[in-house]
């Protein structure tokens, strides 16, 4: 252990102390300070929640009625003196156990992976500028800057807090979000009212601040109590819950139907009880899917990583379900459907108005007025625009490995450009009009304002936002001739034939001197400033988004886009991505006047929403839930979190979602992107099916042994299969076969069929159907060629190993036809396009090999070998097998079409 200085109570001190006792400089730590006090102090982060052992989770493999039913059987043999019985089927508890242990395994390491992906990052200055870091990697001493929506990541003492409102409750249980200043307290003050202090794991509602940091990892109040904030929940989703049900239901019945069978063979065929008793495991050995509840898991997991690789980060297991059976998709507009690269094409004034060449953030473009490059410096209005875009600004530009790129806003980053275009930089604002006070952008507010003074002591503010909010605020036009009366309507018309060709559209005002009294705040602001011009700027639509808003079109699904933009720039960007077809926007005014009734009705229409505040989003996800419809719906503030986690799907931006917004989600876009939202969708489809497909493969391999065992003990058969070939056969088909469907990639229509119910069943008619099908045909195959051995002398163990043979390959064969549920697999892409499924099939070969031609397997298992001859019924009997189960799917694709047509017809 280090030693270290004994800690003051920070919150006591007033804020220059606490950055002297930590030497911590405004400017920040140097990186190798920072490297150097890391080492000393360790990580910022909690201990992990202790995992459950190995050996507790190999035993939890257990705990699932189908192995207590293998067990106990296992006990009953052994007390019999059947020891190669009892081996058998304890090997194949052991065989699942363990399949299940390193599975699990697996998955918990995925999730493991994907809850890192999620680490929350800071904001922090180091070596002068601020710069993003993973939270675990601050030190005290650093200076972490907050803003809403931001989880504060460290313990810190503010040394600026600009109407700095957290919410403490993670902490205190108090929910009501306090006010924070930079204030230092009494020593006896309780954790609530330290209002200089913000601590870890609390979350900021509103406003900026920065502070240092005084303490991390454990040593802070909230490692105090240690808890984990953010964490991937391990949640049992509805189809496991149903499928786990099914399990208990079938166990049920399997004890049943054996008691049953066991009781008509010893009265009413007279049965000896002990060989009775065998037959009955044998017939409970062959109905248990063992390898059920580990193929799921794996399957789910599967599905999450696959999710992860596409960038979707699933943080609820449901999801993975639910994004099945998504209908709607609502979605930001900006940075979402749009690249979040702005550029200024536009700027009007009183009296002119210029057009800027050039895209993107290369401050390369000229300034146009008609067919004319002009110098903005030479138009007084122009200039005076460029001037207040740079100064009410919090963006910086960075050069970076693949260009130059925005800290910040893109908006502002924008407006940053425009000013070195026109030879105005940053810096040079920051030296001429430092900044004294600002009124951070929010999208409730849809303007920012600063104020700023000059060396000389003269005073200007600087306000940019939406045009009608910016609009109200002023009082009068500027003109280079001077003031002039304000034209609101003049204004309007620029603002949205700006916003007509899709541009977002940006109003600028100014006043010269500060407000009466020093005031600075919204409603200070109203009647005070100068209206100067109006800036346009484009956003270009992702490329790859109009072909994803197509795609969910035939995938059943809507899109809604929900933006605080401009109704007339939503109209066009939709119009430019397929969404809306051009029609009106409904703006957030219109739909405060709207009771919830008529809402659900006006959802229904239409597609976009514009100048929406994120209560709009709420109102909007309830109405359309309240139609029926399962909703996606994406944000980022800290203000979307309630419409996150009211929507069947909430999803966060990774990039620019705060913490609140990710902690509220169901699931994180690692890339922001809309585009893999729809990709998750596909993956939630694949998932769901590769499950169906697994299910419908393993009950009819158990159903259809025990059909043979029911019948042969029914019959008074030979009985064709012993209870340790039964779970020979269960342990090689369903742990290497059944897997394969685990990799199924997304069947070709899979984005053309409508969304599944939520809630549906997983066994419907035809799968129960199918089951019972497939059941019978295995039966028929092995049973039949048993039978027929027998009648032609051929021995009782060859004919069982080439029962136990043909239901093997029954099963290989009948693996392809799993593939897919309805269409054929008699195809190039059907029999080769999952290379697992070929790759398992040839690995069952050998172990069939194995089975029959070994002198130790013959005698553990009475099996014999097979002649050339006798191969070619067992592959004949397969083969059956699979151009049955073909044919059936054949004839349900030739009814299902005319029924579903007669069945809309009695419905109109
Ligand atoms: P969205 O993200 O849905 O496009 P925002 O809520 O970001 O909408 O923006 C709504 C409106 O607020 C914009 O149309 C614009 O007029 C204004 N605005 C956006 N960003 C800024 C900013 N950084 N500063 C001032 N005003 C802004
Ligand atoms: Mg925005």
């Amino acid at each position: 252990m280090t030693e270290r200085p004994s800690t003051p109570d920070w919150h006591t001190l007033d804020a220059p102390q606490v950055g002297e006792h930590l030497k911590s400089p405004p400017g920040g730590l140097s990186h190798e300070q920072a490297q150097r006090r890391l080492a000393q102090h360790g990580a910022n982060a909690l201990p992990e929640p202790p995992r459950r052992s190995a050996l507790r989770r190999f035993l939890g493999q257990f705990h699932n009625v189908l192995l207590y039913l293998i067990l106990a059987a296992a006990g009953i043999t052994a007390f019999l003196g059947h020891t190669v019985d009892t081996a058998v089927l304890l090997a194949a508890a052991l065989v699942n156990a363990l399949i299940g242990f390193f599975q699990e395994g697996k998955a918990e390491a995925a999730l493991e992976g994907i809850r890192r992906m999620l680490s929350p990052h800071a904001t922090v200055v180091r070596e002068g500028h601020r710069q993003e870091v993973p939270a675990a990697s601050l030190v005290p001493g650093d200076r972490v800057v907050i803003a809403s929506g931001d989880r504060v990541p460290a313990d810190l003492r503010l040394v600026n807090a600009l109407q700095l409102r957290v919410d403490e409750s993670a902490l205190t249980g108090e929910s009501v979000p306090v006010d924070k200043s930079t204030e230092p307290v009494a020593t006896d003050a309780p954790l609530g009212d330290r209002e200089g202090m913000a601590y870890s794991g609390t979350l900021v509602v509103q406003g900026q601040g920065e502070g240092v940091v005084v303490a991390t990892g454990t040593a802070t109040e909230l490692g105090g109590i240690n808890r984990l904030l953010t964490q991937v929940e391990r949640a049992r989703t509805p189809m496991l819950q149903q499928i786990d049900r099914f399990g208990r239901l079938l166990a049920a019945a399997i004890l049943g139907v054996s008691a049953l069978t066991f009781l008509l063979g010893t009265l009413w065929r007279g049965q000896p009880a002990a060989e009775m008793f065998m037959m009955v495991v044998a017939l409970a050995a062959a109905a248990i899917p063992e390898s059920l509840p580990a193929i799921l898991t794996v399957t789910l997991a599967l599905g999450v990583q696959r999710m992860a690789r596409h960038r979707a980060i699933l943080r609820h297991l449901p999801a993975v379900e639910t994004l099945g059976s998504v209908t709607v998709i609502c979605s930001d507009k900006t940075g979402t459907l749009t690249r979040n690269e702005m550029t200024v094409q536009r700027v009007a004034w009183a009296g002119g108005a210029a057009r800027v060449e050039g895209v993107g953030y290369e401050p390369q473009g000229t300034f146009c007025i008609g067919d004319h490059a002009v110098d903005p410096g030479a138009h007084p209005a122009l200039r005076l625009c460029v001037e207040v875009g740079v100064l009410c600004n919090d963006a910086r530009m960075r050069a970076g490995d693949g260009g130059r790129r925005v800290e910040g806003d893109p908006t502002d980053g924008a407006l940053l450009v425009l000013g070195e275009k026109a030879n105005w930089s940053r810096e040079q604002g920051k030296q001429d009009w430092p900044r004294e006070k600002v009124i951070p952008f929010e999208s409730e507010r849809r303007f920012m304002a600063t104020q700023h003074r000059a060396a000389g002591g003269e005073a200007r503010i600087c306000v940019k936002g939406a045009p009608e909010r910016v609009l109200d605020l002023c009082r009068a036009q500027w003109t280079d001739a001077g003031e002039a009366p304000l034209d609101v309507d003049g204004w309007r018309r620029i603002a949205t034939d700006m916003a007509s060709q899709g541009l977002r559209v940006l109003a600028l005002a100014l006043r010269s001197g500060e407000l009466p009294g020093g005031r600075f705040d919204g409603d200070a602001l109203e009647g005070e400033l100068l209206m100067l011009g109006l800036v346009g700027l484009i956003d270009p639509p992702r490329a790859e988004a109009r072909a994803a808003v197509a795609e969910c079109r035939s995938a059943g699904m809507q899109v809604k886009m929900i933006t605080g933009d401009h109704a007339e720039t939503a109209r066009a960007i939709g119009a430019q991505l397929g969404i809306g077809s051009g029609k009106p926007a409904l703006t957030g005014a219109e739909l405060s006047l709207m009771d919830d009734a008529e809402l659900r009705r006006v959802v229904q229409d239409v597609d976009v929403f514009a100048r929406t505040s994120p209560e709009h989003k709420l109102r909007l996800v309830r109405a359309l839930q309240a139609g029926g419809e399962v909703v996606a719906m994406t944000g980022d503030g800290v203000n979307d979190a309630p419409a996150l986690k009211q929507a069947d799907i909430g999803t966060a931006m990774g990039h620019k979602g705060t913490e609140a917004a990710k902690e509220a989600a169901a699931m994180v876009l690692a890339d922001d992107n809309f585009a893999t939202i729809v990709l998750a969708v596909r993956e939630g489809r694949a998932v769901y099916d590769n499950i169906r497909k697994f299910i419908l493969f393993i009950l009819p391999t158990n159903g259809g042994e025990a059909l043979i065992v029911i019948s042969a003990i029914l019959f008074e058969l030979t009985l064709p299969l012993t209870a340790a070939q039964v779970l020979w056969i269960n342990m090689v088909t369903s742990a290497a076969l059944g897997l394969a469907l685990a990799f199924e990639p997304p069947e070709p229509g899979i984005m053309a069929r409508r969304p599944r119910p939520p809630g549906e069943s997983l066994l419907t008619g035809l799968f129960a159907w199918r089951v019972v099908m497939v059941s019978v045909l295995m039966m028929v195959a092995a049973l039949g060629l048993f039978l027929w051995e027998l009648e032609r002398g051929t021995g009782v163990e060859t004919a069982r190993t080439m029962a136990v043979n043909t239901i093997v390959a029954a099963e290989m064969f009948y693996l392809l036809n799993s593939r897919y549920v309805l269409a054929p697999v008699l195809t190039r892409e059907g029999l080769t396009g999952n290379p697992y499924v070929l790759l398992s099939i040839a690995a069952c070969v050998p172990l069939q090999l194995l089975f029959t031609y070994t002198p130790q397997m013959n005698e553990w298992f009475g099996t014999a070998p097979l002649s050339v001859g006798e191969w070619l019924r067992v592959v004949g009997a397969g083969l059956f097998v699979f151009l049955a189960a073909e044919g059936e799917k054949a004839l349900v694709r030739r009814l299902r079409g005319p029924l579903a047509a007669r069945l809309r017809e009695r419905a109109a």
